[in-house]
C-alpha cells in the first residue's frame, strides 16, 4: 500500500543547492520542513544503480537509514534514442569533472551524427523521485519529457543539457526558455507531480 509522507522534517538527499531550494518551495505548503544532507554530514554513496530510480533509491534508503528520518532523492538525466538511450545515468559523468556540459552536448551530438543521417535527434529528460523511510519502505516516481536535440546549444538559461534540448511542441530550448515555463512541463514537474499523491 501507497505510504503517505506525513508532515515534519525530510532530508534532500542531495549537496546541490539548487534543487534543495526548489525542493523546499514546493513542499513547504504541505507541511513539509526539509533537512538538507550537508546539515547532517551525510555521505554521498556511488551511484552504483543501473537505472535513473535504482540510483535515486540507493540515496534516499542510506539517508534515511542514517538519519532515521523519511529522505527524498533524485536521479537525472537525458536520454538520446539514437544512442540506446546515453548518456542516460551517466549524463553528470559525461561532463567529467569539471561539470563542462558545452563538451557534454558537443560528444552527444558527435557520437550521433557518427552513427549517419538516419539516426534521428529524439530525446527525452527523466527524472526519477524516491522518497525510503528507516525501516526500507520505498515510494518511487518517474517522470519524463519528449522532444529532440539540436545544434548548436542555444540559450544561457537552464543547466546541464538544457542548451540542446527542444520539447516537443516547442520551437525554442529549454536553455531559452523562462525557467516556469521549463518547470511546468519538465521531467522533474511531472516526477512532482506523481510525489504529491503521497501528500494529500
Ligand atoms: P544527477 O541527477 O545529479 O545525478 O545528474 C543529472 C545530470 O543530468 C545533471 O548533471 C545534468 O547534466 C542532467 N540533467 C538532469 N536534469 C536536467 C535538466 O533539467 N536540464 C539539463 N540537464 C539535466
Amino acid at each position: 500500500m501507497t505510504r503517505r509522507l506525513e508532515p515534519g522534517r525530510l532530508v534532500i538527499a542531495s549537496h546541490n543547492k539548487g534543487k534543495i531550494r526548489e525542493i523546499a518551495d514546493l513542499l513547504g505548503p504541505f507541511g513539509i520542513e526539509p533537512v538538507s544532507a550537508a546539515s547532517l554530514d551525510l555521505p554521498e554513496p556511488e551511484e552504483t544503480g543501473t537505472s535513473f530510480i535504482a540510483n535515486a533509491e540507493l540515496k534516499a534508503l542510506l539517508a534515511a537509514d542514517l538519519s532515521g528520518l523519511p529522505a527524498l532523492a533524485d536521479d537525472s538525466g537525458l536520454c538520446v534514442e539514437a544512442l540506446n538511450g546515453d548518456p542516460g545515468i551517466f549524463s553528470a559523468r559525461w561532463a567529467g569533472e569539471g561539470k563542462d556540459f558545452a563538451m557534454a552536448m558537443q560528444r552527444v551530438w558527435q557520437e550521433v551524427e557518427a552513427r549517419g543521417p538516419d539516426a534521428g535527434y529524439d530525446a527525452h529528460f527523466v527524472c526519477a523521485l524516491c522518497v525510503a523511510w528507516p525501516d526500507g519502505h520505498t515510494e518511487s516516481f518517474e517522470g519524463r519529457v519528449d522532444g529532440r536535440i539540436v545544434w548548436p546549444p542555444r540559450g544561457d538559461q537552464g543547466f546541464g543539457y538544457d542548451p540542446f534540448f527542444v520539447p516537443v511542441g516547442h520551437a525554442i530550448t529549454f536553455g531559452e526558455m523562462e525557467p516556469d515555463a521549463k518547470h511546468g512541463m519538465s521531467h522533474r514537474a511531472h516526477a512532482f507531480a506523481q510525489l504529491k499523491a503521497l501528500l494529500l
